[in-house]
């Protein structure tokens, strides 16, 4: 370690001014999309379905009324326009009940949809990703929930067996909150049968009005007891951020938080206390009206400057139509943040990854030899 004298502070990078100073002027020019893209990064909470593109969903669509003609499903195009992204608590869960689950039924579509969202977060500059999906059964084409998640992490496993693929990515299995009990009891079963199949964690999601979080004390032990990894969406509006059920979900031992919105001091505390990792989604949160105002309002600015893990997640870029590089471009022009920031925000994450020490050291060399 040596001292700069350039900026009279202790680098620990290098021993020279001149590395110093060369890291400086990169770190100095502006942070644009091709940065953002070519940036490496680290998704922690993405939901399978939710991350279909409309354009996929079309293909779809076009192939199943191919060998339909009659199919009484409407266009992706034309049920969910272009550009349309304000979907809020109201709109958002009938989209996935009442038409995105109906168009994707049968395992062509599944595993159509999958490949093209493991595409899609690649080519985005994504270098480990943590897909999260609810076990879905389809009686009308005979598929059981082990079966759905048999079928995608036959996916996923491919995808990383597949050496020319620069991202890996594993699995988490969400609890729905309109499930019961026993329906809990059964994901963190498919959790455990599958863990050596790529599934690294459980999640609680669905409809913040909907569900009393008591139900699932017992499954997300269980699941605890196991080893694995829980990850839970935390005051994401108001009615979900009681404090029964905040205290409820902390006494699950959360590895990491999603949203973390509605949150009071006494919360944030223990959250700092713990060191729990917080996933935040700047675009869905805003485009949701999930918090009140626009981007530079948004509680990541409170959130970077404490102590715990802040990562940066797109939640369902298939609806808000922002990607991962689209939100780093965010954070960087609403809270001013510069290339060697937007790197070191992305290089934290590997610190909250499910996966552990394996990834872990492949992502620190990714890192470690990337330059701003
Ligand atoms: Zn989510």
């Amino acid at each position: 370690m040596s001292v700069c004298t350039l900026t009279r502070t202790r680098c620990c990078c290098c021993t020279a001014l001149e590395c110093c100073s060369t890291t400086m002027a990169a770190a100095s020019l502006s942070v644009d999309l091709d940065f953002t893209r070519r940036l490496p990064k680290i998704e922690l909470h993405a939901h399978l379905t939710g991350s279909i593109s409309r354009a996929c969903l079309h293909d779809i669509w076009m192939s199943q009324k191919r060998q339909q003609p009659d199919l009484a499903i409407e266009d992706p195009l034309v049920a969910i326009p272009s550009g349309k992204v304000d979907y809020d608590v109201q709109t958002f869960f009938p989209l996935f009940s009442s038409y995105i689950y109906k168009l994707c039924n049968d395992v062509a579509s599944i595993e159509f949809s999958t490949t093209a969202v493991l595409h899609e977060f690649q080519s985005d500059g994504v270098v480990y990703l943590e897909l999260r999906t609810t076990p879905r059964a389809i009686a009308e084409h005979n598929i059981s929930k082990d079966d759905y998640v048999r079928t995608v992490t036959h996916l996923l496993t491919a995808h990383n067996e597949d050496t020319s693929n620069t991202m890996r990515v594993f699995l988490i299995l969400s609890v729905d909150r309109r499930n019961t009990l026993a329906e809990a009891d059964e994901v963190i079963d498919l959790a455990i049968k599958y863990r050596s199949s790529g599934v690294v964690g459980v999640d609680l999601c669905g409809n913040p009005a909907k569900g009393d979080v008591r139900t699932f004390t017992t499954a997300f032990s269980r699941a605890k007891a196991v080893g694995l990894n829980i990850t839970v969406h935390f005051a994401e509006t108001a009615a979900s951020a009681t404090d029964q059920e905040l205290h409820t979900l902390l006494s699950w031992q959360p590895d990491r938080l999603g949203h973390v919105i509605h949150v009071k001091d006494e919360f944030r505390a223990m959250i700092e206390a713990r060191n729990i990792a917080v996933e935040l989604c700047l675009s869905c949160n805003v485009h949701a009206k999930l918090i009140t105002g626009t981007y530079s309002d948004h509680h990541f600015g409170m959130w970077r400057h404490s102590s715990v893990p802040v990562v940066l997640c797109t939640d369902d870029v298939g609806v808000f139509c922002s990607p991962l590089s689209a939100e780093y471009h965010l954070a960087a022009t609403n809270f001013d943040l510069d290339r060697r920031q937007l790197k070191q925000l992305a290089e934290r994450a590997i610190s909250c990854i499910f996966m552990g020490s394996t990834e872990g050291g492949r992502l620190r060399n990714i890192y470690s030899t990337w330059e701003v």
